[in-house]
């Protein structure tokens, strides 16, 4: 299996049924949608060029204001994007131009997740055609439709017949040369999608979270759901189903770590998932302590919950040094920083010093910065208990989150994959060099989102891979790198 290329990313789109310019909304929305991409960013508004830069979009609509004033349309798609490859410049940044912009058939994409390239490639080679070198899952998946648009002219067709090729995630937004905006959501719904409305332009908009509807002050209508089409042009809104699975598989790492914490997805607000997980933690592990601190920023509103259902006082005992660079600071996201971003943290002495400190942080994939945090952080407290929202995670995620090969995780180094709990617990905490760890199990993360087990994909805790259409073959980052 080729996935060279992955990325978790944010897309939007709108559509102004009264003709309004929705570039203002496109470019505030994903500003909205920033923590989901930094690497690069871009729209396509219908009859515009579409317009890509690298880093994050206050940087580029401060340089280039005049610019980006002239894109003006009442159609339109932007994508924020990350990836982690070597293949991180703007030459990969999305909205993707497909077919060209005045063919009837061709259309801008912009994708959120992973796809397995290797079978979209063997399904072009099988109908003649050749995918382009080091493309893209998006472009593959782009060409693709092409071709079965061109013949079907729908687009539940084309995704009903290209559907057994799709393997891996897909959230997606066109907007098409015919002057429609489609949004796509797979069949298991691992990344969020969802739908609002704008009253003050008469715009639909589609947007991987709603944190990007409260910033336009659009509202919420609902989520799109896995396996559904929506489609809107002049006429309105049609939904259609490409296909349908009872078992869905949301991804819960967005609900601890990667969504905004004010988005609601699937009906459950981001912010009260993780305060949830908080309590839950403090009911499997009432340990000893001065104080709970979170890592910033996830994992505060679980350092609440934990902090209100023991009593034990909630402080920011560390803090992300915000004004040295623009931007958002994920450093989980943002690999190649990761280090230097954990390293700047800054802890407050007076609250860490000879404390008996519940560290709350929302998952450990590495263990690079945990270590950092207990090593070097927080010396100076009497001890370190690390409590994880998140379960160990013990195999590759193959569906859009940046960790796919399972030699990385620091879980399954140090315990393989047949370890209990406990005793992954101890295993890890003496590698980060704490007193005591403590991960959330899988029925916990369940409980504390709000969605049962068996609507949550269970990929990278549970080597649960059954909501993909075959298993991955799993690999090192160097023979991905081949
Ligand atoms: S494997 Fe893990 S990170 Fe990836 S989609 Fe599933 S739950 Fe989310």
């Amino acid at each position: 299996m080729t996935m060279l290329l992955r990325e978790n990313c944010g897309v939007i789109g709108a559509f102004s049924l009264d003709g309004y310019n929705v570039t203002p909304l496109l470019i505030a929305g994903l500003e909205a949608l920033q923590h989901r991409g930094q690497e690069s960013w871009g729209i396509a508004v219908a009859n515009h060029q579409t317009f890509k830069r690298p880093g994050i979009v206050s940087h580029s609509v401060d340089a280039e204001y005049n610019e980006i004033s002239k894109i003006n349309g009442s159609l339109g798609v932007g994508h924020v994007r990350y990836s982690t490859t070597a293949k991180s410049t703007v030459e990969y940044a999305q909205p993707i131009d497909i077919g060209g912009i005045f063919d009837s058939s061709g259309f801008r994409i912009a994708h959120n997740g992973t796809l397995d390239r290797e079978t979209l490639m063997e399904n072009l080679k099988s109908i003649g055609l050749h995918p382009p070198q080091g493309a893209s899952d998006t472009e593959l998946l782009g060409l693709n439709l092409y071709a079965l648009i061109k013949r079907c002219g729908s687009w539940v067709e084309a995704f009903e017949k290209l559907n057994p090729c799709l393997n891996g995630s897909f959230s997606l937004v066109m907007v098409t040369s015919n002057g429609e905006l489609i949004a796509v959501r797979d069949e298991r719904g691992f990344r969020p999608l969802c739908l609002g409305w704008h009253e003050e332009t008469s715009s639909y908009i589609v947007a991987s979270e709603s944190c990007a509807l409260e910033v336009l002050g659009a509202r919420l209508i609902r989520d799109i759901e896995p396996g559904e089409i929506v489609t809107i042009n002049r006429d309105g809104l049609k939904t259609e189903y490409f296909a349908k699975c009872e078992r869905h598989a949301h991804c819960p790492f967005e609900y601890t770590y990667f969504a905004h914490p004010s988005s609601k997805i699937e009906g459950i607000i981001v912010y009260n998932a993780r305060k949830n997980i908080g309590r839950i933690l403090a009911k499997e592990y009432p340990i000893e302590g001065d104080v709970v601190i979170p890592v910033p920023d996830s994992a505060r509103p679980a350092a609440l919950g934990y902090s209100e259902e023991t009593g034990i006082p909630f402080e920011e005992g560390l803090l992300k040094d915000r004004y040295r660079r623009k931007g958002g600071w994920r450093s989980f996201i943002e690999p190649e920083k990761r280090e230097t971003i954990v390293s700047k943290i800054i802890a407050i002495r007076e609250v860490i010093e000879g404390k008996k400190v519940i560290l709350i942080d929302d998952s450990i994939v590495r263990g690079t910065s945990s270590r950092i945090i207990v090593g070097s952080k927080l010396r100076s407290a009497k001890s370190v208990s690390l409590l994880l929202t998140f379960p160990p995670i013990l195999y590759p995620c193959y569906m859009g989150i940046d960790f796919p090969s399972q030699e990385e995780l620091l879980a399954y180094r140090v315990c393989g994959t047949s370890c209990s709990l406990e005793e992954i617990n101890r295993r890890v905490a003496e590698h980060i060099g704490a007193s005591f760890v403590g991960y959330n199990n899988i029925d916990g993360l369940s409980r504390g989102i709000g969605l049962p087990r068996d609507q949550l994909c269970l990929a990278c805790t549970a080597g649960d891979y059954s909501c993909l259409k075959f298993k991955p073959k799993f690999r090192t980052r160097e023979e991905m790198r081949r």
